[in-house]
């Protein structure tokens, strides 16, 4: 059986890199060819280089002056000699991206069965500025298998009419990457983690925080800096530590609130390895990320997510995760808590993982296997 696995940003990397490697544990019955867009470059590449994966092709549609209808367009012209020169039965798509919508366009067209991996996530919110819900809605749409990572994930597929046979239940594939990952840093010496080990100082708690979201931009950068500033200030036993994130619309409010406080590090983000080992080192994590919030509890490790919905309530119910929004006393109170109320995070963080056990891989290989 043939098999394309098509990813473009540093998330679908991540997650679909233990997918290259389960695929390829099974050669014989397998094979099984990488395409990246490069919906992101810089980022991506780092993933590739980590867990040394080799795109077969390779569409490098990364523009400065990137937008939503060439790079839709790009991908599905790009993905046309791919899928005729390859012949690909199955082509695998993660998550919501553009990449994600257009690759699922692309194999629909040439007939190859599509497999959605992370699929059945949902906000219902498909008019919100950002394409990600419509993404996935219309991936579901085109998908023959969907792999879902949780049982909520497959509730949504199930409302959808889409037919139960055709949904497995996988966990998620993060959880497969972070424990391979985890094994693997403690045995990488690179710049980068011996940069982090220069500042860490590890007499303190750290505190993790990553934000990138467009819908945090404005106000709610400014108030997350400012609950920042305040932790940093009622703690000096605390070390914040920040990988700010390139884009402007975050990197101004966090540099001109932020710089020149003592317990907080601003630094450049951090290859997939480094962020891995920090999220070990740290206390407590503070982030907007989907996949951070993922990552987080299989460490141990509390987290606060800086957002007022979320398409990932399994760990909200859970309890691994608190939503505190953009709200700044709230980011505040909660941080409080969990730095003075031992038995509070002792409890957090005990918390099991909802989103899986590092074998969706496997569940996702044997599935097709039998199909
Ligand atoms: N990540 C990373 N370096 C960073 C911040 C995050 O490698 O400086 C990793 C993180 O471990 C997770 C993924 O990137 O696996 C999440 O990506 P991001 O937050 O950009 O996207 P989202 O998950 O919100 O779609």
């Amino acid at each position: 059986k043939k098999n394309l696995i098509i990813f473009g940003t540093r998330p679908e990397a991540i997650k679909m890199a233990p997918l290259v490697k389960e695929f390829n544990k099974n050669n014989l019955e397998f094979e099984t060819r990488i395409c990246v867009t490069a919906q992101h470059r810089e980022m991506l590449d780092q993933v590739l280089s980590f867990f040394e994966i080799k795109p077969d092709y390779d569409l490098d549609l990364m523009k400065s002056d990137q937008n939503l209808y060439s790079l839709t367009s790009d991908i599905i012209t790009g993905l046309k000699f791919v899928l005729e020169d390859f012949k690909p039965d199955y082509v695998y798509v993660h998550g919501d991206t553009t990449t994600t919508m257009a690759a699922s366009i692309a194999a629909f067209y040439s007939g190859s069965k599509i497999c959605h991996v992370e699929a059945g996530l949902r906000t219902h919110n498909k008019r919100s500025p950002f394409p990600e819900e419509i993404n996935r809605q219309l991936t579901s749409r085109m998908a023959d298998f969907h792999f879902a990572p949780t049982t909520a994930s497959q509730d949504n597929l199930l409302v959808e009419n889409i037919k139960p046979e055709n949904i497995i239940v996988t966990g998620n594939t993060v959880i497969d990457a972070l424990l391979e990952s985890v094994q693997k840093v403690d045995h990488v010496e690179n710049e980068e983690i011996k940069f982090l080990k220069s500042i860490v100082d590890s007499s303190n708690k750290v505190i993790l925080v990553t934000g990138h979201r467009r819908e945090n931009h404005g106000q709610g950068f400014i108030n997350i800096c400012g609950a920042l500033k305040e932790i940093a200030i009622q703690h000096p036993e605390v070390q914040i530590i920040y990988p700010v994130h390139l884009n402007p619309n975050v990197k101004g409010p966090v540099y001109g609130i932020l710089s020149n406080i003592s317990n907080i590090k601003l630094i450049d983000p951090l290859a997939y390895p480094a962020f891995v080992w920090l999220m070990k080192q740290s206390y407590l994590i503070i982030t907007d990320s989907g996949g951070v919030q993922e990552e987080a509890p299989s460490l141990g490790k509390p987290v606060l997510v800086m957002r007022d919905t979320t398409e990932r309530p399994e760990a909200v119910e859970a309890g691994t995760v608190i939503l505190v929004g953009t709200d700044k006393d709230k980011i505040v109170l909660e941080a409080n808590k969990l730095l003075m109320n031992i038995e509070h995070y002792q409890h957090m963080s005990a918390l099991h993982n909802p989103y899986g056990d590092g074998k969706a891989c496997q569940r996702i290989v044997e599935f097709i296997r039998r199909n």
